[in-house]
């Protein structure tokens, strides 16, 4: 075969071999000596004759193994037929797409589990290559043809502008760049967040070729996130801004100051602590968030409530002068107290005391707040459910309340406190059933404070319960004078919510009767209507433990605050006493009397008596009379008199002594 083909087949290198059909080799060229072994050891027969080629793997005495591309041809010499095998050694080419094919595999394994696609754009083109992953992230077949400006169809509309910006500053200065946006998926109608990072690669000269990025679908992070930062600035119990969040609204309110006026409100759950001793924390954590509910309805739209921990909540108002601020306050005052926590059985009725304080110049965040504060213990000190606005007079407020506490406490201990007696009179007979003792403070100090300026803020004091034993003592020490026994005298004391609420109080006044010898029928004790309404559970023990023993219990200023006749109905009092503001005018027509005429049928109707308050005109005896209220009492009746000088005159009944008079002003 030395001719010119034979040649040619020793230049080239594919290794040429003709195997005979007893598998004997008749004819080999250099190539196939290069391989190193004799032709017949070649593994040739999984090639088909005139098939396609196949790779076929040649394990080597080393153990290692280079694959053969191998193709057969049939060929026919001098009769006879042989096969031509060609045969060329792939094994670097295979290694080389073993390894390409591995990576491109290992790196869309990696972007599906790390929920990263890849992304790469040819900046002379505008050519962009989508990975797989993120196409189908896109909610795309992988292999998806998507063009940059369909891409840019599904961004969100608020991001491409960021978008666009972030990729011009990148081209401009080269380097790594990052940014997240939002984008509608190939349905067009869910919304993602994405994450992308990305680098700009430029030419020798500096102008950028390529940018390469990858994206990261971090829409459930997102929403975790969001659910964390929430959580943080949430209350669990009321779902509102807790005490953090609200104070960054306050921040930013005062930062806004400068633009436009702004307030804050403080809001504390009038006698919350007796809510939860008498109903219980369950109860209490119900108010709290029922009420969270009833203001949030209630304020007006762009206002923040938070609430600050424990029963103190506070309202944000931006945009907002302190008058309007004071008159939010006051809505929101009324509403709670004119809708009831509906609670198993009956309805709670729950009143507000709001502090509001404008934002002015100067104020700081710690300065608001105690502005507020102030303003709320005004609200308190006024008997609750209300609100005050924080003027800066309340800082000569605060100093004095701090001397009404001790100013009692001083007179409690130097015999300084006093109780006036006013008569309480049978409108029929005309005969004094009772008289109502009323607190008096005569310490010589300046200024004077009748009951009203000094009750409410021991109230909030634990003086408040030894003033009310000091009256019950007092009280019963008097009735106790053979005098005044003799005499048949009755007394009705006033008592406090707190020792309304003080289990054992009924088991105490009635000890102290007893250990005087003293008919338990003679003294009364009144509660507001206010205090025995947020305190039903409270009322009914003192009713318990008073009524059993004969003592009798009356409902004071009923009117004066919600009026519910239903409270009535649970209630068992002895007495109804009928708010002054409402029997001042019960003669001259009106709504007065109308109102008047139901709460006596509704009291008879319960075996309760009734008694009008603030009888000031001779007018007003045959008038209420006529309605059928039993007693009265008002400065027409008789005016409130020292209780020394009424024990006195009684002792001296039966000699000459003169009806005593009221005290000097
Ligand atoms: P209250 O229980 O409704 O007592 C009646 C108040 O009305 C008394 O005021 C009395 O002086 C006044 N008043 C009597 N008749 C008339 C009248 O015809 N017209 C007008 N305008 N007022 C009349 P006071 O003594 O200033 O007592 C105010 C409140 O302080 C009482 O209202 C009562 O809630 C409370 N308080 C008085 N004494 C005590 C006490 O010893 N303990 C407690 N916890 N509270 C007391
Ligand atoms: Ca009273
Ligand atoms: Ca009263």
């Amino acid at each position: 075969m030395s001719t010119l083909p034979a040649v040619a087949a020793d230049v080239t290198s594919t290794a040429l071999t003709v195997i005979a059909p007893d598998g004997r080799c008749l004819w080999s060229n250099v190539a196939t000596r290069r391989l190193g072994v004799r032709p017949e050891e070649l593994p040739l027969s999984r090639a088909e004759p005139d098939g396609p080629a196949v790779d076929v793997p040649w394990p080597l005495a080393d153990g290692d193994t280079r694959w053969l591309r191998v193709r057969c041809h049939d060929v026919r010499h001098d009769g006879q037929p042989l096969r031509l095998y060609e045969v060329r050694d792939v094994s670097v080419e295979r290694r080389e797409r073993d390894w390409g094919r591995n990576y491109r595999w290992r790196l869309a394994h990696i972007e599906q589990l790390a929920k990263v696609g890849t992304w790469e754009w040819d900046v002379a083109t505008g050519h962009v290559i989508w990975s797989d992953v993120l196409l189908q992230m896109f909610g795309f077949p992988p292999g998806t043809a998507l063009d940059y400006a369909s891409y840019r169809e599904l961004l969100h509309p608020d991001d491409v502008a960021l978008i666009g910006r972030t990729l011009e500053t990148a081209l401009g200065v080269g380097g790594p760049f990052a940014y997240t946006h939002r984008m509608y998926l190939s349905d067009r109608t869910t919304l993602r967040v994405f994450e992308c990072y990305g680098e700009v690669f430029t030419d020798p000269s500096g102008a950028p070729v390529r940018v390469l990025g990858t994206a990261h679908d971090i829409t459930e992070m997102r929403q975790v996130q969001d659910e964390l930062i929430r959580l943080a600035e949430r209350d669990p119990l009321t779902d509102l801004p807790n005490r953090r969040a609200l104070l960054a609204r306050l921040d930013d309110l005062i930062g806004a100051a400068g633009e436009s006026p702004g307030a804050l409100l403080l809001i504390d759950i009038d006698n919350f602590k007796d809510i939860n001793d008498v109903h219980g924390h369950v109860v209490g954590d119900d108010v709290l968030r029922v009420l969270a509910r009833l203001l949030v309805r209630h304020l007006p739209t762009g206002t923040v409530l938070g609430r600050l921990g424990g029963d103190e909540f506070a309202v944000v108002l931006p945009r907002t002068p302190a008058g309007d601020a004071l008159a939010v306050a006051e809505s929101l005052c009324d509403v709670a107290a004119r809708t009831p926590v509906p609670l198993a059985g009956a309805g709670l009725r729950v009143t507000l005391s709001i502090g509001a304080a404008p934002v002015g110049p100067g104020v700081t965040r710690d300065t608001l707040l105690a502005h507020a504060d102030l303003a709320l213990y005004e609200a308190k000190d006024a008997g609750r459910n209300r609100a005050r606005l924080y003027l800066p007079e309340q800082y000569r407020h605060a100093v004095q309340r701090v001397n009404v506490v001790t100013r009692v406490r001083d007179a409690l201990d130097q015999h300084r406190m006093h109780l006036d007696a006013q008569p309480i009179v049978d409108l029929t007979t005309g005969a004094v059933v009772s008289h109502e003792l009323l607190i008096r403070l005569h310490d010589g100090r300046q200024p004077p404070l009748p009951p009203a300026d000094f009750l409410p803020t021991v109230e909030r004091d634990d003086l408040i319960g030894d003033l009310d034993r000091w009256v019950v003592a007092t009280a019963t020490t008097a009735l106790a004078d053979p005098a005044v026994a003799a005499a048949g005298t009755c007394f009705d004391v006033n008592i406090s919510a707190r020792s309304m609420e003080s289990p054992g109080f009924g088991d105490w006044v009635v000890g102290v009767l007893r250990a005087a010898g003293v008919e338990p029928g003679r003294l009364g004790v009144e509660v507001t209507e206010t205090a025995a309404i947020t305190n039903v559970a409270a009322v009914r023990n003192l009713a318990g433990a008073l009524r059993d023993a004969g003592c009798r219990l009356s409902l004071d200023d009923f009117g004066a605050g919600f009026g519910s006749f239903s409270y009535l109905k649970h209630l068992p009092f002895s007495t109804v006493k009928i708010a002054g503001d409402f029997v001042r005018q019960a003669d001259r027509g009106g709504a007065d009397p109308v109102l008047i005429d139901a709460v006596v049928r509704a009291a008879h109707g319960l075996g309760m008596r009734t008694v009008a308050e603030s009888v000031e005109r001779a007018e007003l005896v045959p008038a209420l009379r006529r309605l059928g209220v039993d007693a009265g009492q008002g400065f027409h009746l008789g005016r409130p008199v020292p209780l020394e000088d009424l024990l006195d005159h009684l002792r001296d009944r039966r000699h000459t002594a003169a009806v005593p008079r009221p005290r000097d002003p």
